[in-house]
């Protein structure tokens, strides 16, 4: 069934977390299936994002994050840009990075809009 066709149904699926990856041209790349995904750079949304800390499990069914994204599966794929730590605003203005577990289990930090941070952390 298509993504659209699950949404119809309100069934949202945990959206998969994977690390990009690039080409030898330094193109970012779906790291399932290798199709080049520049073009939707930009803001993602991940369903049920599996978030280290308590709080902000407890807070976000839906996190916002900037990163790639790959639509050529049946489920949805977000590649995060890599924020190299808490400071992700150094890269990514009004951004924060906050440390989300990816399905691979390896846990990194992730771009998230500062502001929706705060709203529940403070
Ligand atoms: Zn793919």
């Amino acid at each position: 069934m298509s993504r659209t066709g699950l949404r119809k149904f309100g069934v949202m699926a945990p959206t998969v977390v994977r690390e990009p990856t690039r080409d030898r041209d330094n193109i970012p790349i779906c790291p399932e299936c290798g199709h080049p995904v520049p073009k939707t750079k930009g803001s993602q949304r991940i369903e049920k994002p599996d978030l280290v800390n308590v709080v902000l499990a407890a807070s976000f069914d839906e996190l916002v994050t900037f990163g790639w994204c790959c639509d050529r599966h049946p489920y949805d794929i977000v590649l995060p840009m890599r924020a190299g730590g808490s400071d992700a605003g150094a890269l990514l203005d009004g951004w924060t990075g906050v440390k989300l577990r990816f399905s691979d289990e390896h846990v990194r930090h992730v771009p998230v809009p500062e502001r929706e941070v705060s709203e529940h952390v403070e």
